[in-house]
């Protein structure tokens, strides 16, 4: 019951992909297998591609969104962008936070509760990715790493921003591994953001959040997992770069 309190996002992540004309190609094909998704539907892609989406989505009901965003509205950040940059250029949606970026960049709690409230301030709204690594996992410590994630990366959000915002629980061990999360075990984790949010804020306002998965998920495996009660969509890093296998998942969120 609650689940249809909120819209279930199917959000495709790139990452480093898609030249231009790619990019126009996907989003062309991709134009039609949306239309009648009554998901909302978000490509997040780099940069570069950023102001093409925007203009070749005119009109549609894909939304467009970039992968990373600044804390800082401008100074000596060499290649960054700012929260403004992306907003006067027509972009909706920001992904925050992602394993990559924590991994690979040092992305930290801190700096992502910073890029987070700079996304809200700019009218963004932010996709905010949570996730424990397989070894924390097996330590039996998930609950505690996603607490902790939620508690640091909201620190200061109003109940009003976090309504804006989206939140997708990604394993670490499941993205771009092909390992998914079984179903009762992604239930279990949004389950678990949804009631961490409802001690931190309310129940109201935790039943008004978007909470996504992400992991590997395919054609193969959307249906079930969308069909989870705490499971409002999906944050689709592989399987958003065809546009066949994304419009199985819009359908099975649609039908979710
Ligand atoms: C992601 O990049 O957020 C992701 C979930 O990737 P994949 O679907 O390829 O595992």
């Amino acid at each position: 019951m609650n689940k249809q309190l909120r819209k279930a996002i199917i959000a495709g992540n790139w990452k480093m992909n898609k030249t231009r004309p790619e990019a126009k190609a996907l989003i062309e094909d991709l134009k039609p297998v949306a239309a009648n998704a009554t998901c909302e539907v978000v490509i997040c892609v780099p940069f570069t591609n950023l102001e093409t989406a925007v203009a070749l989505t005119e009109g549609t009901n894909i939304k467009v969104g970039a992968e990373n965003v600044h804390f800082e509205k401008s100074g000596a950040f060499t290649g960054e962008i700012s929260a403004d940059m992306l907003t006067e250029i027509g972009v909706e949606y920001v992904i925050i936070g992602h394993s990559e970026r924590r991994q690979y960049f040092g992305e930290t709690d801190e700096t992502v509760n910073k890029r987070t409230k700079a996304a809200l301030a700019a009218g963004l709204k932010p996709i905010v990715c949570v996730g424990e690594l397989l070894w924390e996992r097996e330590c039996d410590i998930t609950e505690e790493v996603i607490a902790r994630q939620i508690k640091l990366d909201f620190f200061g959000v109003s109940a009003e921003d976090l309504k804006k915002s989206v939140i997708a629980y990604e394993p670490v061990w499941a993205i771009g591994t092909g390992k998914t999360a079984t179903s009762e075990q992604a239930q279990e984790v949004c389950a678990f953001i949804r009631a961490t949010l409802a001690k931190l804020y309310d129940q109201d306002t935790a039943n008004a959040v978007t909470i996504q998965y992400g992991g590997s998920m395919n054609p193969k495996n959307a249906e079930e997992l969308l069909a989870q009660p705490d499971v409002d969509g999906g944050l689709i890093g592989g399987a958003s770069l065809k546009a066949a296998d994304f419009g199985v998942l819009l359908d099975a969120a649609t039908n979710g």
